[in-house]
């Protein structure tokens, strides 16, 4: 570690304290700038750096909602505004139990790289609460929803903030909250992406992170002159990124044969065919069952998760590539090496920093083809930002052109994640490509915008 690193880690866990997932991203950043910073003197002069890692704005403030027993309960709701340098604040709304200030700064900064690394004008930020929607009936998420946004709705705005989804908010969730939207202002705003198709959404949004992903895979196999062809897929989650995920390794001839919820995961030695990821969205998006259903139906073998177990065992298959697709830090140093044990020389990450440092650092110094994050997995903000512009225009592109330029917009991330790994000394490195990438773009218009 450098002694930039040290002195900027040192001062962000003073002024951050208990929030490990953000010391985490950060310290991933910035380990990948200290070329960028050697060749470019004027960043640390004005302080760019340190600038980008403190949020512009934090909002937090209290969700109080009538359960249907009628019982009054309270959550804690959070928008952080990281970074407005290349356009509005976006990024999505986290709803789950263990959702945090941390957590959530954590998810907005490596949002700013990544929305900068989709070629498209957006800012980044992130949001949630640790409001629980399994469980909950339509009338309770309704009624926390309202209430989120009674508060939400003063600090954003098309031009301001657009948030969308992530995990625990889709659809459902995005619809309760636009209208709330709407009604408190009595507009008809690009405000949320994520949208209804009927009422301002775009075609491919809820499949264009996971498409994304995979497409992301494909352009680092096609370094290599290798497809997804025959390619055997672990694929962890089993939520809205995990399920475009399959269907479109599916599409393009590769076989997943694990997904997982919170209670555990399946293996599915034949593959989850388009009739089995049939029966999942089912039971996923419309039944909200847990994925056990599927070892039952299909009789294929569950494994619970073991709390204490200091491995994954959904990582302990033979196999090619890898999509985690859960959450934060779900592949850990052991996890990795049996990645890599078994075979796999491909991940692509669709969910925000699902691998541990350790774990990162195995799979660079292997040399296998790893997208993080940041790049893999932002073709869900891309395709909302297609979204907005198909607001703004008041316009509708049809499900084959906004594809078009999901695809196109993978390639243009791939492409800059790859010419800034060689510009800068580390071919092949997808995390230092990436990290640089995205940076330079925030930087140049913060040193455009002055000190502000
Ligand atoms: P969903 O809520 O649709 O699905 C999340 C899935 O992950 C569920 O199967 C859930 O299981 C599982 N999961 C969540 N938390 C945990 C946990 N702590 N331990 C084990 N399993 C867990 O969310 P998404 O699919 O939208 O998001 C998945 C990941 O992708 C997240 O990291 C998110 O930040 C990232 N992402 C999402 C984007 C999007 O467009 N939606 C964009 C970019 C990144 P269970 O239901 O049992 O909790």
């Amino acid at each position: 570690m450098s002694t930039f690193v040290e002195e900027v880690m040192a001062w962000v866990k003073a002024k951050n304290p208990a929030e490990p997932e953000f010391h985490q991203a950060v310290e991933e950043v910035v380990e990948s700038l200290d070329i960028v910073l050697e060749r470019n003197p004027e960043y640390r002069k004005a302080r760019i750096v340190e600038r980008i890692i403190e949020p512009e704005r934090v909002i937090m403030f209290r969700v109080p909602w009538l359960d249907d027993n009628g019982d009054v309960q309270v959550n804690r709701g959070f928008r952080i505004e990281m970074n407005s340098a290349i356009g509005p604040y976006k990024g999505g709304l986290r709803f789950h139990p263990t959702v945090n200030l941390g957590i959530l700064k954590f998810l907005a900064y490596e949002q700013v790289f990544k929305n900068s690394l989709t070629t498209l004008p957006m800012g980044g930020g992130k949001g949630g609460s640790d409001f629980d929607p399994k469980g909950k009936s339509d009338n309770e998420v309704m009624k926390f929803c309202q209430s989120f946004m009674s508060e939400l709705f003063r600090h954003i705005g098309p031009n301001t903030d657009v948030p969308a989804g992530d995990i625990g908010v889709g659809g459902r969730e995005i619809g309760f909250l636009f209208g709330q939207y709407k009604k408190l202002r009595n507009e008809f705003t690009g405000v949320l992406t994520g949208k209804g198709l009927n009422w301002g959404g775009s075609l491919i949004r809820p499949e264009a992170t996971g498409y994304g992903a995979v497409y992301f895979a494909a352009e680092m196999l096609g370094t290599r002159g290798e497809t997804l062809e025959g390619k055997v897929c672990l694929v962890s989650g089993s939520g809205n990124v995990a399920q475009f995920t399959t269907e479109k390794i599916n599409e393009l001839g590769g076989k997943v044969v694990t997904l997982s919820d919170s209670s555990g995961y399946i293996y599915d030695e034949a593959g989850i065919d388009s009739e089995k990821l049939a029966f999942v969205m089912d039971l996923k998006n419309v039944r909200r069952g847990r994925i056990k259903e599927y070892a039952d139906k299909y009789n294929v073998p569950f494994t619970p998760i073991e709390p204490k177990a200091d491995y994954n065992p959904l990582w302990d298959h033979k196999a090619d590539c890898a999509f985690p697709s859960a959450t934060q830090n779900e592949i850990n140093a052991n996890d990795a090496q049996n990645l890599l044990k078994n075979g796999v020389y491909v991940v692509s990450e669709g969910a925000n920093m699902p691998t541990v440092p350790e774990g990162v650092n195995l799979f660079v110094d292997k040399g296998i083809l790893y997208g993080p994050g940041k790049a893999a997995n932002a073709g869900g903000v891309a395709t909302s930002g297609l979204e907005m512009s198909q607001n703004s225009l008041r316009y509708s592109w049809s499900r084959e052109e906004v594809d078009q330029k999901l695809h196109g917009i993978m390639k243009a991330i791939h492409k800059s994640c790859v010419d800034a790994a060689e510009e800068y000394g580390c071919p092949g490195n997808y995390v230092n490509g990436s990290n640089i990438a995205g940076f330079i773009k925030v930087a140049e218009a913060m040193m455009d915008q002055g000190t502000v």
